[in-house]
């Protein structure tokens, strides 16, 4: 961009590239070239057109300074996962809110509730976080107590958000360098975070049994609902040939749910766990191993057809 006009932009973001006039020809790509071209007289009517309309303005600066970061690091924007239906009915501060980032949960949430029915064989005070442990358990990963530095040394940007067609969103590894290894076989790629909830709160998939791996036999104490405040580890899809796993682990003084690498995984490939085996109906399975198996079983199911038709065309 020419130098006067950054010079100019004084009070606005780098973000402000979003709101700089397209040209007619080519309205997808901001033209350098008018940019270059933007004389004096241009670049202050230009100020003074943004400046009637500065908080709106603002706005924008941030969403076009969030989409230049998402090229490094991946964000995830309210209007993925909402249903529009069309934008021409939306106002102003709707398309504003829908290109907001969506806020992830950093840590489990607990609210408690009275109605909250004790866990059987509950030792402790009720009602209480049922993922609190012991403050000398040990953590899985360094088996040090406490807070060791295990949560907050997960590794970071290794993932995109990406549409696999018929499965919709899911989790793609990413690697610094193309084709690189993104995790190793027993790596934890990230702690799946949502809303503590009772037992059998609710019938959603997006709502995980969450057990106590400390405890004797292990008993699910509460449910982590993931469907209205999570993570990007929710939009992790089934495969039945999963390259990771969703473990029940303590893990910096908390009991935790954690996506861990079940094999080696490399640059591009999707991240997926195993849903259970009666998640799908028969059939109804969309993941890789699944659509090649189908894919195989059409082409077998066509191959008398051709074969019959290439016997037409030999007699
Ligand atoms: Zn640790
Ligand atoms: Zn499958």
């Amino acid at each position: 961009m020419d130098f006067t006009l950054i010079k100019s932009l004084k009070g606005f973001s780098p973000g402000l590239l979003c709101v700089i006039p397209l040209t007619s020809k080519d309205p997808y790509r901001i033209s350098q070239d008018l940019c270059h071209k933007m004389g004096e007289p241009s670049i202050d009517a230009f100020l003074a057109l943004i400046e009637q309309q500065r908080p709106l303005v603002e706005s924008l600066c941030k969403i076009g300074t969030r989409i230049q970061h998402m090229f490094l690091n991946d964000m995830e924007f309210e209007f993925e996962s909402r249903r529009i239906s069309s934008l021409d009915k939306c106002t102003e501060e709707q398309l504003l809110s829908l290109l907001q980032p969506v806020s992830y949960l950093e840590t489990n949430v607990y609210e408690p509730q009275d109605d909250w029915p004790q866990q059987t064989g509950w030792e402790e005070d009720w009602p209480v976080d049922p993922t609190l442990v012991p403050p000398d358990t040990p953590c899985d990963l360094c088996h040090a107590t406490g807070d060791c530095g295990c949560l907050s040394s997960l590794p970071k940007n290794r993932h995109h958000i990406i549409c696999y067609g018929g499965r919709g969103r899911g989790i793609q590894a990413h690697a610094t360098y193309r084709g690189g290894l993104v995790f190793s076989k027993g790596e934890y790629i990230g702690e799946l975070t949502g809303e503590l909830k009772p037992l059998n709160w609710s019938r959603d998939c997006m709502a995980v049994d969450f057990r106590r791996p400390d405890i004797y036999d292990e008993p699910v104490v509460c449910q982590l609902y993931c469907k209205e405040r999570s993570n990007w580890v929710r939009l992790v899809n089934h495969s039945c040939e999963p390259c990771a796993v969703l473990i029940a682990n303590i893990v910096s003084g908390k009991a935790r749910i954690m996506l861990r690498a079940s094999r080696d995984i490399w640059d591009g490939t999707e991240l997926t766990i195993s849903y259970g085996s009666g998640f799908f109906k028969r059939d109804d399975c969309l993941c890789e191993r699944c659509e090649a198996r189908s894919k195989r079983a059409e082409t077998t199911l066509r191959m008398p057809e051709v074969y019959r038709q290439s016997l037409r065309l030999r007699e």
